[in-house]
């Protein structure tokens, strides 16, 4: 078993030898700006070279697909790797900037572009309503929301209810990372093998990363 593999990147910055799906290619093409099709594209190539890390093979080797829990469609919805059905895989784009992860528990990547935006409505917790109140970087909203949308993906809460989960508050020992650059902010979590209590996470910080 290997640590997860985990990468956040500007667009321009992903070059990856693998090439998309057939319905991989017909999803992105559905994406009206050329900005959004290359974002589009680039995290779905990210994340073969997150999972090729992981595995010790060439990115080329793997299929990415998709499976919609809700309307069971193929293209959008949880990723997977069809040749490889043991690994996790997330992935995240936003205009200009994605993020990816490969691990062999449940793991989950978000990332969003800076710009302003107002919480939408009983998506925070107590406490992360009061953490708020307290920031003055205007991007405060972004990093806490980044972090949330990687808890729901990596199983730790649901769509549903956000205001049940304290993104400032994990699981002791999952893989916790916060992403950023002038740009865009990330986050990555990533189960441990065994759930054990909770506790408080690591402060939310402005570290930032480069490729
Ligand atoms: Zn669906």
């Amino acid at each position: 078993m290997t640590t997860p593999i985990a990468r956040f990147a500007a667009v321009d910055r992903v070059d990856v030898d693998a090439s998309l799906s057939a319905v991989e290619l017909a999803r992105g093409d559905r994406y009206l700006r050329l900005e959004d099709r290359a974002s589009y594209r680039a995290a779905h190539l990210l994340v073969r070279a997150c999972a090729a890390e992981l595995l010790g093979c060439a990115p080329a080797t793997l299929t990415v697909a998709q499976r919609c829990e809700v309307c069971g469609a193929r293209d959008h919805g949880r990723p997977h790797l069809e040749e490889h059905p043991g690994v996790h895989v997330s992935l995240s784009h936003t205009r200009g900037h994605v993020a990816a992860a490969a691990a062999w528990t449940p793991c989950g990547v978000d990332v969003e572009r800076l710009r302003p935006i107002a919480p939408p409505p009983l998506a925070l917790s107590p406490a992360e309503s009061r953490w708020l109140a307290a920031q003055d970087d205007p991007a405060a909203f972004l990093r806490l929301w980044v972090r949330k949308e990687a808890l729901v993906k990596a199983g730790f809460a649901r769509p549903d209810r956000l205001a049940e989960v304290d993104a400032l508050e994990v699981v002791p020992d999952a893989d916790v990372a916060d992403w950023s650059d002038d740009e865009a902010v990330g986050a990555l979590v990533v189960r441990p093998a065994v759930a054990t209590p909770t506790r408080r996470a690591a402060r939310l910080t402005h570290r930032r990363r480069q490729g």
